[in-house]
Parts: C-alpha cells; structure tokens; sequence
C-alpha cells in the first residue's frame, strides 16, 4: 500500500470531512526549503501561509536541526515542576521576558496555543479569586475570534461551525462583537469606530456584573477570523475600561507574535500592554511545539500574596529541546530582522495587490506578513457572491493550488488570508500577487457567467 492509501486508511486529519477527504485524495509534503514545499508525487509549492500561519524564519533551517540535535545528547528532557527546571526553560523565559512588552516578566511554558489560552484563563480565574474576587470568573471573548480547539480554548472561540457537536461547553464565556471596520457596525469611515466598539466591551462588562468578570481575552489582530485590524485606538480604548472595572487584558498573540504582523509583537503597534500574553506558533517557527504565556510580575505577585497555590502543568512544559530551538529561532529572527522584513514585504504585497483594480477585491489588510483581501461579487457594494454549495473563496483557493500556491482563507467568509514565512523573496511576492490576480479574475468571472 502506498503512503496516501496508508493515510487516508489511518491518520485523521485536522478539520476534514471523511468523506470529501476520501474522495479528493491527501496531499503528502516531503520536502520544504524557504518557502516552498515539496510533496510525495515532487509538485513544488509556494507556501503562501507558511505551514498554518507559523514557519516565520522559513522552512529548512539546518542550524534549528542542529541545535536540536545537540540538545537532546546533553538533556533531551527534564521537567518544570515544582522546584526543578532545566537551562533551556531558564533562558528562554529571561529571553522572553526581555522582548515582551514592559511588565511581562513571568513566563509559563505549554505545548501550543490552545494550551497558552487554557493557561491565561487559569491564571487571570486565580488571580480575581486571590484578590477577593470570589466570582470572577468570566471570560468575555471577539464573535470573530479563534483561540484553538481543546475544549477550554473552543470555548472563547465562537464560530458556531467548530462548536456545533461538543457540546456542553466551559460555562462562563462570553462573546461581543469584533472590531470588524468591513462588515460590522461600525465602518472604516467612522472615525469613533474604535471608540464605539470597545464602549461594547464595556455594555458587557456592566450587564454580565464586573465582580463576575476575570478577563477579556482577544487577538490584538484577528487571524483565523479574516485577518480583521482593529481601528487604531481599540485597543487602548479597550485597557481602559479593563482596568477600569478590574478586568485583566489577555491578548492572544499566538498568530501576530514573533514578527508576523511587522513588529515583535502586534500589541505595542497599538500602544498597549495587556496583563496577560498567549503566544506559541513564531515561537519555534513549528521546528518543535512550543507555546508560552507571558504573565505581568503584578498578576504572579498578586497570587503569590494570598498563598493560592498554582496547580497547573503539562508534562512537556519547558522542554528543553523546543525550549533550545525557541532561542535559536528567536536569534533567527533578530539577526536577519524578519519583524522589519515582514513589515516591508507586507507594504510591498498590499501595494502590488491592490494597483491590479481587481473587481473582486473590495479591500487589502494587514498588518506586516498577515494580509487579507476581501472577495466579493461587486467591488462598489461589497456584495458577495451567494454560498450555495461552494463559496466563492473555495474556488479562489482550489484554482491557487492548481497554479502551485497554497493560500489561506477565512473559514466562514470571502476573505483571502496571505501569510508567507518572513524569508519570502520579492519575486515570490510578485508571483502570489499575479497568480492571486489572475485566479480570482478567472473564478469572479466564471461565478458572474
Ligand atoms: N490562538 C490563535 C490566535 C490562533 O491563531 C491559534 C491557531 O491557529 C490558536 C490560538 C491555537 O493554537 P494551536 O493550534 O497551537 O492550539
């Protein structure tokens, strides 16, 4: 039997459909160099969302394989409980505490994002419950946001598609509606958008009892949800009312963080720092898993005055392997400048898009490397083309694949989702942007027939 019978035969795949998997057939990736990845049958690709939204410093690194490999002779495992660590952990997290925004100096190590989002509700539940806060412990969430799918972390997620068969849920969390300037309330050309999205945090706040309340949790840029920038002052707007009500501030970082969005972290572009910082995928670039939850000296301090005990932990926390390839990584990232790099590239992209007056784009976003298009049937309404049996951005994605580009979409709208690694080369940029033109031309065109 050969590996794509094997496959559909016993490995489930990631959000599929059995059926529709068993009748396209699977793709088997081999082989990867920069940007582009090879599968089982030798079809190059140009990896337009860099694996899912992580290999910043490219794929390919032999430095990582090496570091990894000297690592595990020395010590391929020791954990973090209790009283013990390894060098590894120890390093990283002083690393980390030494790029994250002033007042993060605490770091907690997990697997991944769901785990990083698990672990900041903990902490910000302990924490309310350590300064006399009883009842504090709901969660208030983005209707657009995505924060993995473990059960605590789908709860804060709120797309109803994810949710659907899992029920019950976490009790306790809550959604509002997200910052979205193209499609929700209140548009780009209101200039108290920011205002009037956050003054919604605050309606909830008040209606759900802050005494109740332990966080807000969202993405400073909403990735999985169509890539949506929040009008500039939302976030600030956003601390606070926070700090106001007593509320921490946990921004999920998990896609923006390690340069993606242009800078090292997506919150100070918006001149904020939350008490609570979710970050995983840039941190290995997905050379190893590894997440982190960056946690503000106050939160930890505050815990640690009551005596609350901290009864939280996972067996691969800190591992010393990931941990030694994060701090490559990281140097990776300095050295080379990919947060500056992404910044750049992203302009160039944005640009490029958009002089091609595609009547199916009605609007280019983003922030560094993570670019959105919106697709729709008419450019001056911003209509969208009728789902039916297959949406528009299926199509748009089906023809990329044909023309060798793996491009993200939204799941549950017409937006294009465009995150190459940071190392991606002008010439590739100008490659996506003419097969982007020419396949969403030739589908609009097809759709409109
Ligand atoms: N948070 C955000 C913002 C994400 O984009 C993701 C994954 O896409 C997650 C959390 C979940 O991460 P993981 O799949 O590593 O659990």
């Amino acid at each position: 039997m050969n590996l794509k019978e094997l496959d559909l035969r016993h490995l489930i795949h990631n959000e599929v459909r059995f059926r529709e998997l068993a009748r396209k057939g699977t793709t088997v990736i081999t082989r990867a160099e920069g940007s582009t990845i090879w599968d089982i049958d030798g079809r190059a690709y140009l990896d337009a969302q860099a694996g899912m939204v992580l290999v910043n410093v490219g794929y390919g690194r032999r430095e990582l394989g090496a570091v990894a490999a000297a690592q595990m002779e020395r010590l391929m495992y020791y954990h973090t409980y209790f009283q013990y660590s390894n060098e590894p952990a120890v390093r990283l997290a002083a690393k980390l505490a030494s790029l994250a925004p002033e007042g993060l100096g605490k770091v907690f190590f997990t697997l991944g994002g769901a785990e990083s989002v698990e672990t900041a509700v903990k902490i910000a539940r302990l924490y309310q419950r350590a300064r006399g806060r009883a009842d504090g412990h709901k969660i208030i969430c983005l209707d657009l946001g995505y924060h993995g799918n473990s059960l605590g972390a789908l709860s804060a997620t709120a797309f109803e598609a994810h949710r659907a068969y899992y029920g019950p849920l976490v009790p306790g969390f809550v959604h509002i509606p997200s910052p979205d300037t193209f499609e929700g309330p209140f548009r780009a050309d209101d200039p108290e958008a920011g205002r009037k999205y956050a003054a919604l945090l605050e309606e909830r706040i008040l209606a759900e009892g802050p005494e109740t309340v332990a966080a807000f949790l969202a993405e400073p840029i909403l990735g999985v949800g169509g890539i949506i920038v929040p009008p500039d002052d939302y976030l600030k707007h956003v601390r606070r009312i926070c700090d106001k009500y007593g509320v921490l501030l946990i921004l999920d970082e998990v896609m923006t963080g390690f340069g993606r969005a242009g800078t090292m972290w997506a919150c100070g572009q918006f001149g904020v720092v939350p008490d609570l910082m979710c970050t995983a995928k840039g941190l290995t670039s997905g050379y190893l898993p590894l997440g982190a939850v960056l946690v503000g000296d106050h939160v930890i301090e505050a815990i640690a005055e009551a005596d609350f005990p901290f009864e939280h932990g996972f067996t691969y926390a800190g591992h010393p392997v990931s941990c030694a390839v994060a701090m490559e990584n990281i140097a990776i990232l300095e050295r080379e400048g990919l947060a500056e790099r992404a910044a750049r590239m992203g302009e160039r992209l944005k640009e490029a898009l958009l002089a091609r007056d595609n009547p199916y784009i009605a609007e280019v976003r983003g922030r560094g490397l993570m670019v959105a298009a919106e697709l729709v049937r008419d450019r001056e309404t911003r209509e969208r083309f009728p789902e039916g049996n297959r949406a528009f951005r299926f199509d748009v994605e089906a023809g990329c694949l044909r023309e060798g580009v793996i491009t993200g979409i939204a799941p549950y709208r017409d937006t294009l989702m465009i995150t190459p690694p940071l190392v991606i080369t002008e010439a590739e940029i100008d490659r996506l942007v003419d097969v982007y033109d020419r396949v969403i031309r030739q589908e609009g065109d097809r759709r409109r027939k």
